[in-house]
């Protein structure tokens, strides 16, 4: 019997062995594509020799040194990196360990922003429902995961939740979609006005939702407008990028399609691309600025933050995105739309194929015209994990658990490597596990 104590306690995990690549190996040498880099993390493929010999050099030299007493040269050049590479004022950057940690100092540097400059009646956070913004309590709380949420609900931080931008479930009778990403944004307003605008610290998005929807971008001008309500009203506008940052979409940080900038913006997964594990959050100047003006400390701290070889795995990272990876993201990613919707595109259960660059989401429906979505008590999800691991794809599908209305749907991410002849291993693996379980 294992002694790990694992997330899911009645599921039996085979052991990983080996990653090479766009596979992983286990432990009897059976072969699986990593169809979702495991969650949107493995942007690299796995064995990269560059990234191996960066975090082996760093380990050897300075494996640790904390930041009470000592900076090192692979956080200031890793900072110097996504500075440099960020839309907008993005100036300052604190290297976490993951993604929840990363939103985690983030919220708490908007609430901190504001008592700094004399506003500390701000204590409310808006977030959307259908999001996931991590497990740690105050993450969990602007995530809108409600089976995840509901043991620790009295715990938590009170986080107004509004609607997703989600266009095909959310269009109402014949509205356009800029109508309707106008209509929900317009939504954080109204919300705004219920709490008392001076109320509210951020609201806090992915500008293009994964785990929880399935690759989901927004609509044309929604970020516009949530821009300009924040602005108006004097609130933080934090994006969340762990998932979709780094490259995943096409572009370096997935908010530059948008044509917006943001005060506060969270990444992690692609960052380590899975070699070292390592988050980040961004913040302007101003923002910044108002601590150092102020207390001059940020109330927040790990014992692992800027750590010298997970930076060093970052910047190795970070120099092959920035080389040509999104760009080669962006190409294979279309070449992976086409693919899935020559195949899946009149399927009598696939509702919906979207997405940007290598992350892409298919919707699994019980009928395609009226989008009804699956039973959840059907646990198609689990379904389709399992018979997609036996055909040797790892993928991520999801269903069910986010708000009970939402159906099932398959999330792929993979490697930014991947060659024209994994996009039809991958479509081809989807083919039989559809056929095998819809
Ligand atoms: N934010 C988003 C958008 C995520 O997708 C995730 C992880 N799936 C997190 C935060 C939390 O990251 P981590 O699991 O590294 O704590």
């Amino acid at each position: 019997m294992s002694h790990v104590f694992a997330r899911h306690s009645r599921t039996d995990l085979r052991q990983a062995s080996i990653g090479k690549g766009a596979y992983l190996y286990d432990a009897d040498g059976k072969e699986y594509f990593d169809g979702s880099g495991g969650a949107a993390v493995s942007c690299l493929g796995h064995g990269d020799p560059d990234v191996i010999a960066a975090v082996q050099a760093q380990v050897a030299q300075l494996a640790y040194a904390h930041t009470s007493f000592f900076t090192s040269q692979p956080a200031e050049e890793l900072a110097d990196r996504l500075v440099a590479a960020a839309p907008g004022d993005l100036d300052k950057v604190y290297f976490v360990s993951g993604g929840s940690e990363a939103v985690e100092a983030a919220l708490k540097l908007a609430r901190q922003y504001f008592v700094e400059v004399g506003q500390p009646e701000r204590r409310h956070f808006i977030a959307r429902r259908q999001s996931y913004h991590g497990n740690t309590l105050g993450a969990l709380a602007t995530g809108g995961n409600v089976w995840r949420k509901q043991a620790f609900a009295p715990i938590m931080v009170e986080t107004s939740l509004i609607s997703p931008c989600y266009a095909y479930r959310g269009q109402q009778n014949g509205e356009s979609s800029f109508d309707y990403g106008q209509r929900v944004a317009n939504e954080l307003e109204a919300e705004l006005q219920r709490l008392g605008p001076e109320t509210v610290i951020a609201f806090v998005a992915e500008p293009v939702v994964g785990a929880t929807l399935g690759a989901v971008p927004p609509v044309e001008g929604y970020f516009k407008r949530i821009r300009e309500i924040c602005d108006h009203y004097g609130i933080l506008l934090i994006l969340d990028e762990v998932m979709c940052g780094m490259g995943r979409t096409g572009t370096l940080f997935a908010h530059e399609q948008e044509g917006i900038t943001a005060d506060i913006v969270t990444i992690a997964k692609g960052l380590g691309a899975g070699y070292q594990p390592i988050g980040a959050m961004m913040c302007t100047g101003r923002v910044h600025q108002a601590i150092a003006d102020g207390s001059g400390f940020f109330q927040h701290g790990h014992t692992y933050i800027g750590h010298p070889t997970a930076c060093a795995a970052g910047n190795a990272v970070v120099k092959k995105l920035t080389g040509g990876l999104v760009e080669r993201c962006a190409v294979m990613g279309d070449k992976l739309q086409a693919a899935l919707e020559a195949e899946f595109g009149q399927h009598p259960h696939i509702g919906d194929i979207r997405g940007r660059g290598l992350f892409r989401g298919l919707e699994i429906v019980e009928d395609r015209t009226t989008k009804a979505p699956f039973d959840p008590a059907k646990g198609l999800n689990k379904l389709i994990k399992k018979t997609a691991m036996s055909n040797g794809l790892a993928c991520y599908p999801m269903g069910g658990t986010v708000d009970g209305q939402h159906g099932d749907h398959v999330l792929l991410a993979p490697p930014f490597i991947m060659e024209d002849d994994q996009v039809d291993e991958v479509v081809s693996k989807l083919k039989k596990i559809f056929d095998a379980v819809l």
